[in-house]
């Protein structure tokens, strides 16, 4: 039993605190809105009264908060993590996040003996409430065996990918990949549409041949149904290409197509369907093509 401190309990932190709490852990977990720590409760966990009370006690913190702002807010704020852990605590941040903040925050707090893993995960909402996340994992590799027993708890495909840091630019490959991918099933979609074909009968025949993927297994029915409740809301996409072409620029490399599957992503939020999930890429496309 490892006593878990958890910071963000969305979309994503809910069912992973739950999943960890049924596994026999003790945690503490604290989100600024109260249902969802009435949910945390539910769910055999403690609502904590703050980020200082969730961490205080515990050998593990896990935050899975929005983007940056919102964890250095509750890693380096007064009340944070790194004011309020005991030396030797674990930190696994597992939001998205830029690599940068990742590096930066892992040696902040070295100088208080609080270790730092960059922990991303894919896989959704689905993967969170199914316990089967892929965890990218940068750090330390001592750091990362440690943490190893937790992150097991909430994900299937688990691996440590390099220093501090590594673990958000494999989530920005993996962004990147997605965003493309719903990109192209959204034109698809279209294309299909406006020959006259029935949509949901020729990606049927796409997801069993090489076209095939998981966002075709998982979505196409909802996409084709026009069916946008998030999931995973565009305004996240949005946050996550500004990522990779951050990091694309750090490593001095072109990448042609994200460009363009960031200004797909952008319309849709300029549009006003920044909440919605980001297959609603669809509506761009369909706007885009005067549909
Ligand atoms: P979410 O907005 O549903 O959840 C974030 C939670 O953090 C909210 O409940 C919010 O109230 C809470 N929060 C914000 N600031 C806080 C603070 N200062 N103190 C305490 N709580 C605070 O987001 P999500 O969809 O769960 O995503 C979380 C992270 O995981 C993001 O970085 C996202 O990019 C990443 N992610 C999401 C998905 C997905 O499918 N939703 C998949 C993979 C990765």
């Amino acid at each position: 039993m490892t006593k878990i401190g958890f910071i963000g309990l969305g979309v994503m932190g809910t069912p992973m605190a739950a999943h960890l709490a049924a596994a026999g852990h003790e945690v503490g977990g604290y989100d600024t809105h109260a249902d969802a720590r009435a949910k945390l409760e539910s769910a055999g966990g403690r609502a904590a009264t703050g980020v200082a009370d969730a961490v205080a006690e515990a050998d593990v913190v896990i935050t899975m908060l929005p983007n940056h702002p919102q964890v250095e807010a509750v890693v380096l704020g007064p009340g944070g993590v790194l004011e309020s852990a005991k030396p030797g605590t674990l930190l696994a941040d597992m939001s998205t996040i830029r690599p940068e903040t990742s590096i930066a925050l892992a040696e902040r707090a070295a100088a208080r003996e609080i270790r730092v893993l960059d922990a991303p995960v894919s896989g959704g909402q689905a993967g969170a409430e199914q316990a089967a996340l892929s965890i990218m994992v940068g750090g330390e590799a001592a750091d990362f065996a440690a943490a190893l027993p937790v992150f097991e708890v909430v994900g299937k495909t688990i691996a440590h990918v390099g220093p501090h840091g590594a673990g958000q630019v494999v989530k920005a490959a993996n962004q990147l990949v997605v965003g493309g991918v719903y990109g192209l099933v959204a034109e698809a979609i279209v294309l299909l549409e406006a020959s006259g074909v029935d949509a949901a009968t020729g990606l049927d025949v796409l997801a069993g041949g090489l076209a095939g993927s998981r966002i075709l297994d998982l979505k196409r029915k909802s996409m084709v149904a026009r069916d946008f409740r998030p999931g995973f809301r565009i305004d996240l996409h949005h946050k996550d290409m500004g990522i990779a072409l951050a990091a694309a620029r750090q490593a001095d490399v072109a990448l042609p197509l994200t460009g363009l599957v960031a200004q797909l992503v952008a319309a849709g939020r300029a549009m006003g369907h920044g909440s919605l999930d980001h297959s609603a890429l669809l509506k761009v496309v369909e706007e885009l093509s005067g549909r």
